[in-house]
């Protein structure tokens, strides 16, 4: 047999030419996003203020299987595509585990995280489009960061909400995205109605991402050159990041490896999503019995405790509503939980899945997701996302299974970034200060009153 070197390399002539639409391979498709008045199924329409006209296209798409990549955004993906399919020797060295253990490295851009892929596309567009700015929010920081590499690139002005908490965890983040000429304003801010609403309720919240969706969502309406962009939990975020997937599929193919188990971090679902759609694919045409996957934080447990119900996406209610696996959109995440996957919600396809029994959930605690974590980077030597690190200890976890049962499973797992701009939070797990979360039950239920009761 041949050996696996530790790089599977694809070409630049290999890499996809299209992404991979997965709702258009289901047969129960994930439910249509709802126009919160009227309760019909959205229109384009409806999203126009909102969104760009192809986000929105590609949004409503659920029957066109494959989507041509522009030329445009081919081009600046080659600056940091294809990324590395690496298989982790070291970690398997050191769990002495008979699994093999593969990872796609989605960090290796300035921005540091796969979000870079749909961020490329999503500004491709609004500039095609004749639009002049846009307006996002962003968690920890990621999005934002690659938002602002899109936006310098295809010259378009950038405004990003970023959850209040973040921006006092990581001000470096602020300063990059500042760097590459966005304006960054801690959320919620008195700049709109929502967040004044939102801070004389609540003047020393940390914010969350729904509450700063909602202010950029408020500051795009109110001009017609400017539109929405979000970097996760929408549908045509999900067919950017099949890149990954598809990557990953085709280096596979080269040394006719099929992957047992493939993992992901689940925030709003895009790396995820992207990840496994092609193996979901042949999963769906029971053309493999591959087993995924979703691992997120127990401090925001949405798909193992959170309702399959239709809610908003945001804290004030503006946007559609989307069927999703959710925990209110009024859930606020314990401010010790350090960064990322604080989504109160899920992607639709993704919850779909979930709820048809193809996918698997779990949750985990910070402290064991930073014990992954740093096994990770002493081995491999890539300092992890505490983000990614959600799925390093699901693979970890895995691999000493496969040891006990003495299995050679192949085991997948999506590294979506890096951790540089994460050191508060290691450094509170190294001098041991760092605490888990679990939300109780009353927890979970003052954020379940917020979901919409709705009769369809
Ligand atoms: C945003 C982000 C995530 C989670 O978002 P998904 O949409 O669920 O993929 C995971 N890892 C990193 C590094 C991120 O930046």
């Amino acid at each position: 047999m041949t050996q696996i070197p530790y790089k599977i390399h694809l070409t630049e002539d290999e890499t996809p030419k299209q992404w991979l639409n997965l709702r258009a391979f289901m047969k129960n498709k994930p439910a249509p996003l709802l126009h919160p008045g009227t309760l019909k199924p959205a229109t384009a329409d409806d999203l126009k203020p909102v969104f760009c006209d192809e986000c929105i296209k590609q949004e409503l798409d659920d029957t066109s299987k494959y989507i041509d990549i522009p030329q445009g955004i081919l081009e600046f993906y080659k600056g940091y595509r294809p990324s590395a399919l690496v298989r982790a020797y070291f970690l398997e060295k050191a769990l002495d585990t008979p699994a093999e253990i593969y990872y796609k490295y989605e960090g290796t851009n300035t921005s540091g995280s796969h979000k870079l892929n749909s961020a490329i596309p999503q500004a491709y567009y609004a500039k095609k489009e004749g639009l002049t700015s846009l307006t996002t929010e962003t968690g920890a920081g990621q999005w934002g960061t690659a938002m602002s590499m899109a936006c310098a690139f295809y010259g378009l002005n950038l405004i990003v909400y970023m959850v209040k908490v973040s921006a006092q965890q990581k001000p470096y983040r602020k300063y990059l995205m500042e760097t590459y000429g966005a304006k960054v304003v801690p959320s919620p801010s008195d700049t709109t109605e929502t967040g004044r609403k939102i801070l004389e309720k609540d003047p020393n919240t940390s914010g969350s991402l729904g509450c700063a969706i909602s202010e950029a969502v408020e500051t795009a309406v109110k001009s017609d050159k400017c539109r929405y962009v979000l970097g996760s939990v929408l549908n045509h975020v999900l067919l950017h990041q099949s890149i990954i997937g598809l990557e990953t599929k085709l280096a596979f193919d080269k040394y006719g490896i099929s992957p047992d188990i493939i993992i992901g971090c689940a925030g709003g679902g895009s790396n995820l999503g992207g990840l496994i759609a092609p193996f979901m694919v042949d999963k769906l045409s029971g053309n493999s019995n591959a087993h995924f996957i979703a691992v997120e934080p127990a401090s925001c447990p949405s798909l193992t405790r959170g309702k399959f119900a239709y809610d908003f996406g945001d804290t004030a209610q503006t946007t559609p509503l989307i069927k999703m696996y959710t925990l209110g959109s009024g859930y606020i995440p314990s401010s010790n939980h350090a960064g990322g996957l604080r989504y109160h919600g899920m992607n639709s396809t993704l919850s779909q899945l979930y709820a048809d029994g193809f996918l698997e959930a779990r949750s985990v605690e910070q402290t064991k997701v930073f014990d992954a974590a740093v096994l990770f980077a002493k081995t491999e030597g890539i300092l992890p996302a505490p983000e990614s690190s959600h799925a390093i200890c699901a693979a970890v976890d895995e691999a000493k299974k496969a040891k006990l049962a003495g299995e050679k499973k192949k085991i997948l797992f999506g590294l979506t970034g890096t951790g540089y701009f994460d050191m508060t939070a290691y450094a509170q797990y190294n001098e041991k200060t760092m605490s888990d979360y679990i939300p109780s039950d009353e927890d979970l239920a003052r954020g379940f009153a917020t979901i919409p009761q709705i009769d369809l």
